[in-house]
């Protein structure tokens, strides 16, 4: 009689501990838009917070590498959309962060103005012509130390000249009127085949009225984004967390058509089910834009749905400005984060030695 009250405590505490355990995994990797706003949102990435449930949630290089996926679901040269799926939210910025600071393009940095009689500031046209975007690899420039003088070897020239004539109504200005300039021989044969120019020549710059006339030169250099937005090869780079959408309960009936109606983004959809009649379904989870109005106005929380977020799968968007096309601008990103975690791993053991003699 002992005996068997002991084996069925056993069972019990087992089966209490692997509920604990799924609870926890569940708060570890959702968490839930509710009316009163999103909760559960951290996650206890430090290990051994979970070693009372026999929970190892310690960082594993080898477990990262065999769940870590990346589906590719948008691939064109200007943009791209990708899953990224198994991987902490601190990793997924960093890569954000990289992209729009980080990687190299070639901008105009300096401008030399000789004449300007349009109604454009000197000033305010320079800036205009930083912010045009340059077609440029920016691996075959140099960085130029900033007190130094521009060279062939680490800026690239255009030159400006437009005027309007009399008799003309007005001269509109393009980036396309940007013509490069060798800076020297070895300069105009090493780029003869691929020479730098503006992205768009669609680009209006400023527009002349009749004897006006503008001047310049405009010397284009390597930078990056964290120095001057110019730099920033990408328009956007973001991420949102995958949607999560369930039912805790059947939806059904007149509820199920009023929960269709009332998502903009058509996340949900009716089917007829035999003996059950109309039952919604989740047709676009990916569309949620997390406006809540189902949980506000439907009201979802009341009526069994479920709206959350997965921690560690990540919707990643890149959209190029045009220097370097959207696919190979991640893979720029990626080697830089290497070479920041290369940097960073070599100071750690550069005090460590220090601090052990
Ligand atoms: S949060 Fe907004 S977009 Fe998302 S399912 Fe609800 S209503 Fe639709």
């Amino acid at each position: 009689m002992m005996k068997r009250k002991s084996r069925t405590d056993a069972g019990y505490a087992e089966a209490e501990a692997t509920e604990s355990r799924r609870i926890v995994q569940e708060q570890q990797s959702l968490l839930r838009l509710t009316t009163e706003g999103p909760s559960n949102i951290d996650s206890k990435d430090f290990c051994g917070a979970f070693a009372a449930l026999g929970l190892d949630n310690s960082w594993d290089s080898k477990a990262f590498k065999k769940d870590f996926k990346i589906d590719i679901k948008t691939l064109t040269d200007e943009h791209v959309v990708f899953d990224m799926i198994g991987i902490d939210p601190p990793l997924v910025n960093a890569f954000r962060r990289v992209l729009i600071a980080e990687v190299p393009t070639v901008a105009i940095s300096r401008v030399t103005i000789h004449q300007n009689t349009s109604v454009i500031h000197d000033e305010n046209f320079a800036h205009r012509l930083g912010l045009v975007p340059i077609k440029f690899e920016p691996d075959l420039l140099e960085s130029r130390h900033e007190e130094a003088d521009f060279t062939d070897q680490d800026s690239v020239l255009f030159k400006l000249h437009a005027k309007c004539p009399q008799g003309q109504k007005q001269l509109s200005v393009y980036s396309r009127d940007l013509r490069w300039t060798e800076l020297s021989v070895h300069q105009r044969e090493q780029l003869k085949e691929a020479p730098p120019a503006p992205v768009d020549g669609d680009i209006l710059l400023a527009q002349l009225a009749p004897g006006q006339e503008i001047e310049c030169d405009c010397y284009c250099e390597k930078g990056i984004g964290k120095d001057h937005a110019k730099w920033s090869p990408v328009c956007t780079a973001f991420y949102k967390l995958h949607p999560v959408i369930r039912f805790e309960k059947d939806i059904v009936g007149k509820d199920a058509e009023d929960l269709k109606r009332c998502c903009p983004m058509e996340v949900f959809d009716v089917e007829d089910v035999p003996q059950l009649g109309k039952r919604a379904v989740v047709r676009n989870a990916r569309n949620c834009t997390t406006c809540r109005e189902c949980l506000e106005t439907f009201p979802g929380q009341e009526k069994g749905l479920f709206l959350g977020k997965a921690k560690n799968h990540f919707i990643f968007s890149i959209e190029s400005v045009g220097q370097i096309p959207a696919p190979e601008l991640f893979e720029r990103a990626l080697i830089k984060f290497k070479e920041k975690c290369q940097t960073a791993k070599e100071n750690v053991s550069h005090r460590r030695g220090a601090a052990t003699k």
